[in-house]
Formats: structure tokens, sequence, C-alpha cells
């Protein structure tokens, strides 16, 4: 037995399926994890030292690759000063400044631990500022695991193939309301459901939790249209595509301002970290200044904001990060889209600047619905091989491809070989 197989053994003994994270399980790819010793750049080690190209980046932080020295040095030079304090530092202004800077929708923004609490409160707020209770959401859309979000969700959820969380009160689903992915109708007609009941509409600008789906031209500007015409809020869940875009987001890329914005993952460049802002008026009823209740003993974190803000002034410093992130993006999915066009697969592949996803379906995939019809088992047997070969990529099928500036072009060779191999066996 390995060494991931006798840790495996033993973490199923004590946490749930052995993991923290359901993401983390290999269980729908049909096999165990392996647990990590170590990162560096564009590669991880697992405990009986192998290497692989990583294609996960901590699902997305790492957009610099992993380890980066200045950050490991802010990190460091923090930690000297001490962990926590539970009270205001210096660091969180420049890190609200900066985020303000270079988001513009931003104008105020308000620190949390995770993606899951800068939604959660996001949301709350939205509630709070427009006294609606219902919220929209899209199906495949994920939005970490607060009940609200936990209907038709994406990433480990679809992948569980469950409608909706166990636990979840029929309450707090029955203000959820759904809608497609990409189908400006079917969120019209919530609207004309509920009038004067939905206090926010949230999405994903570009979907990462299941698979890849880019927002289809018009998409986005089309519920900024309906959500001002009704009087909701639009929140754009950036938890993923935040700084991963280019430093203004998805919205910036696509040119469409919500009112407010979730970050998470790159903020924080590995630290648990997540922030919520957009406009003045709607953050002003947040406590201590107005009724809207949110806090966290962690939150402002010294250490994690000395590693966010290291990345985000990086990036700020070297926007031509992105452009370098997308173009191994780029040769990678190119590549894939000529394998399995030359061996006539019945595969898609999605991309979006560093982002991608190859779908184990003829396509097009463009919603929840489109995703579903993907083979996972036949995923899984793509993962193994692509494992067994060095190359690490999401253990599910409803995952994204992360790309970061560490990834060269002859990591992007070798992976395109190794899937040639697999796909002419
Ligand atoms: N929103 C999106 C778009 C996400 O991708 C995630 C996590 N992958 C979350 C929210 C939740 O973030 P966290 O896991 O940090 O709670």
């Amino acid at each position: 037995m390995g060494r991931s197989e006798e840790l495996f053994t033993r973490a199923v003994q004590h946490i749930p399926g052995g993991v923290n994270s359901p993401v983390r399980a290999f269980a729908a790819v049909g096999s165990t994890p392996r647990f990590i010793r170590k990162a560096d750049k564009q590669f991880i080690w697992d405990v009986e030292g192998n290497r692989y190209i990583d294609y996960i980046g901590s699902w997305g932080p790492m957009i610099l690759g992993h380890n980066f020295p200045a950050i490991r040095e802010a990190v460091i030079s923090a930690a000297g000063s001490g962990l926590s304090f539970g009270a205001a530092t210096e660091k969180e202004v420049e890190m609200a400044e900066l985020i303000c800077e270079l988001v513009p929708s931003v104008e105020m923004v308000r620190m949390v631990n995770s993606g899951t609490e800068a939604v959660m409160s996001a949301l709350r707020a939205a509630r709070g500022y427009t006294g609606r209770p219902k919220i929209v959401k899209f199906d495949g859309c994920y939005h970490g695991h607060c009940d609200a979000m936990l209907v038709k969700a994406g990433s480990g959820v679809m992948t569980a193939g469950v409608p909706s969380s166990a636990g979840v009160p029929a309450g707090t689903a029955e203000d959820t309301l759904t809608a497609a992915y990409n189908d400006l109708g079917s969120v019209r007609a919530l609207f004309a459901d509920n009038p004067g009941q939905i206090a926010a509409v949230i999405v994903e600008p570009v979907a990462a939790n299941m698979g890849l789906v880019p927002p289809a031209p018009g998409f986005l500007q089309g519920l900024r249209e309906i959500t001002k015409k009704e009087g909701a809020l639009l929140i754009f869940d950036e938890v993923i595509t935040g700084f991963r875009l280019g430093l203004d987001g998805a919205q910036g890329f696509y040119g469409v301002q919500p009112d407010l914005t979730t970050f998470g993952k790159i903020i924080g460049a590995g630290m648990p970290v997540g922030a919520y802002g957009g406009r003045r008026d709607v953050m002003e009823q947040i406590a201590p200044v107005g009724p809207v209740y949110q806090a966290g003993t962690l939150s402002g974190n010294p250490v994690a904001m000395a590693a966010g803000l290291a990345q985000l002034r990086i990036l700020k410093g070297h926007p031509e990060v992105y452009a370098r992130a997308a173009a191994r993006a780029t040769e990678l999915f190119d590549g894939l889209r000529e394998i399995i066009g030359e061996r006539g697969a019945p595969c898609t592949v999605n991309s979006v600047g560093s982002l991608g996803c190859l779908f184990f379906t003829p396509g097009p995939v463009v919603d929840a619905a489109s995703a579903r019809r993907a083979d996972t088992d036949a995923y899984g047997l793509y993962f193994r091989h692509m494992l067994q070969n060095g190359c690490y990529f999401a253990p599910a099928q409803f995952e994204a491809i992360f790309l970061s500036n560490a990834h060269q072009s002859e990591d992007i060779e070798r992976t395109l070989e190794v899937a040639r191999a697999y796909f002419t066996r």
C-alpha cells in the first residue's frame, strides 16, 4: 500500500470521506486522493514523491504559481509581528483601497474568510437593502455552502447529483429561485411570477463550477437590464474570475457593472480570505454603520492580508501575467480541440482566458443541462490516465482547469502528449 493510500485509510476513520472538502475526494473518478506534501511553481508533489503538473492551483488562488517568493516573504514577515489582533490594521485599509481602485464598481468592501462567507453576507446585504426575501441563482452555479445557495448548485453538489443538500430547511430553499444559465427568458419568468419579491440575482459571470461555461453574448448585459428595471440587485460572484480574467475581473472583461461583487481565492493568494463589496449605498447598510449584521473574529487577518496584498500588487505591477497565463491556456485548449477533432472523440472544450474545461460530451455546453450530458465515467478514465502520467486535473468532470503564470509551453506540450496517448489508445 502506498503512503497516500495508508493516509487515506487513516483519514476516513476520523474525517468524513477522508477529506475536508468533498471536491478533494477522488470517488467521482474511481480512485482515492493523492496526499500532497509540497508545491512549487507549476508543480505539486505527493507524499510518495511523485511530481505532477498542477492544473488546479488550489482551485484558483495560485495565479502566479505555487510558493511565489514575494508572497512567501510577505507572509513570513507578517507572521513575525503576530498572527491576529482582532483589531483594525493598516493592511486592511490598503487592501480595501486597492480593491476599490482596481474594480470600479466596488466603492466599499468588507473582508471575510472564505468565498462562502462573502456570498452569504452579500445576499444578506441585498435582502437588507431591498427589504425583499427571494434570490435568483442559476442551475449549475456554485456559490459556496451557505443554506440558500445549496439549491441546484454546481461543483461537488453537481458531482454528487443531488438537487439540493439535506439539512437545508424548506423555507430557505423556497426563497431560492433557479433559472437556466444563458437563458434570460427563464429569469424574466421568475420576476413575472414573483413581483416585488426578488432581492437579487446572483451569477458566476463565467460559470466555472459546472466545468466551464462562458456567458453567451448579451447574457450579462440582459441580467443588468432586467435587475435594474425590477429594482433588484445584480451580484457577480467573482470568487473564481476576480483578478483572474484581468485586474477588474469578469465585469471588466465583459463590460458589465454589478451592484455587488464577491471575491475569494486570488485576493488571499492561498490564505483563507474572501470579500464582498459594491455600491456605497448598499454597503452602508452593513454594521456598524447600518442594520445588516455581519462580523468575523479573524476577518482581515494580518497574515492573510499580507499574502493577498502582495499578490494583488504583483498583478497590478505585472498585468502581462494575464496574457501569459491565457497564452498557455490557448496552447492547452487549442491542442485538446485538435486532438479530439483528429480522433473524432465525443468531447468539447470550453475556455475563457486562463480557465477552461474538457467535457466528455459532444456539446455545445451552454448550461447545466448540457453539462450534465457529459459521460462522467469516461472523464474518470481520462483523469486516471492523466494523473498516472504526471498531470493533475480536477478529480471531477464539473470543475474548471486553472492555468497560471508559472506554466511553461513545455508543460503544455507534455500534457498534450499524454492526452494524445489517451485518445489514441
Ligand atoms: N463562489 C464561487 C464562484 C466558487 O467557485 C466558490 C468555491 N470554489 C465559492 C463561491 C465558495 O468559496 P469557498 O470555498 O472559499 O467558501
